[in-house]
């Protein structure tokens, strides 16, 4: 049963142009929630309002931590096109903590189920892409098996979005890919998708969700930073401030 999870991937600052706290905002309220550790990832350049690709170099200025909160910088990438291309050349993803790639209807047309499907696919092969972003929304309906291959070769994680599962009719489709991933062995990350500091943290409801369907614990990749960064520096071999910060976790 899962109880708690102490890190939320999936949180946004006024930055991308349609959320309203900052960084520090972020912060205090994940160590009000009683949260290790947040990511900020705001959204990719094709987003209207969001922020210019510089932004995203210039995260160096961002301490690794902020009052004993962990924070990891990254960015919510937009799948561009039905190859899965998305707005952030691979040199800039390259410098970034964590990844989430994700389908919006203002940025993607919604296409066929082998449009997504093959976007998606297109994202998994990517190195750089960690995490398929609110894949439960009900408007890019995909092949669910072919994806869940594809990650679980990849070792790239689904997100399970409280945001998406607070309307009604997305629960069906969110339920066949949490039972998905538990069937193919596909971690999951549950995050808030916050736009506002005092969503930030606000999980229970994935919680419930996830107990009702008995989902395993030890596929909650983000429920602590123990079990985060392994996973983490396994899919950055190239960031050595991640293999650090990792090997510190487990020692
Ligand atoms: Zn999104
Ligand atoms: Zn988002």
């Amino acid at each position: 049963m899962i109880t708690f999870i102490k890190t939320d991937m999936h949180t946004h600052t006024i930055a991308s142009g349609h959320a309203y706290s900052t960084i520090l905002e972020n912060v205090a309220a994940a160590k009000n929630m009683g949260l290790e550790a947040i990511a900020i990832t705001e959204h990719g350049p094709t987003m209207p309002g969001s922020v210019h690709p510089i932004y995203f170099h210039n995260y160096t200025v961002v301490p690794r931590q902020i009052d004993h909160i962990y924070v990891f910088c990254g960015v919510e990438l937009n799948v561009l096109d039905y190859q899965g291309n998305v707005d952030l050349s691979n040199n800039l993803l390259s410098r970034l903590d964590f990844i989430i790639a994700s389908m919006h209807g203002n940025i993607l047309d919604s296409g066929s189920i082998q449009n997504h499907t093959e976007a998606w696919l297109g994202a998994i092969q990517n190195p750089y892409i960690d995490c398929i972003g609110h894949p439960g929304r009900g408007d890019f309906e995909f092949e669910l098996s072919e994806v869940l291959t594809a990650c679980k070769r990849n070792n790239v994680a689904i997100e399970v979005n409280v945001k998406s599962l607070e309307k009604y009719s997305n629960r069906p489709r969110c339920e066949d890919i949490v039972l998905g991933c538990k069937a193919y062995e596909v971690p999951i990350l549950v995050n808030s998708d916050a736009h506002f500091a005092l969503d930030v943290g606000q999980l229970q409801p994935s919680i419930d969700f996830l107990n009702s369907l008995n989902f395993p614990v030890e596929l909650v990749i983000n429920r602590d930073l123990k079990s985060l960064l392994p996973w983490l520096a396994k899919r950055k071999p190239w960031k050595s401030d991640i293999q650090d910060l990792a090997k510190q976790f487990s020692s």
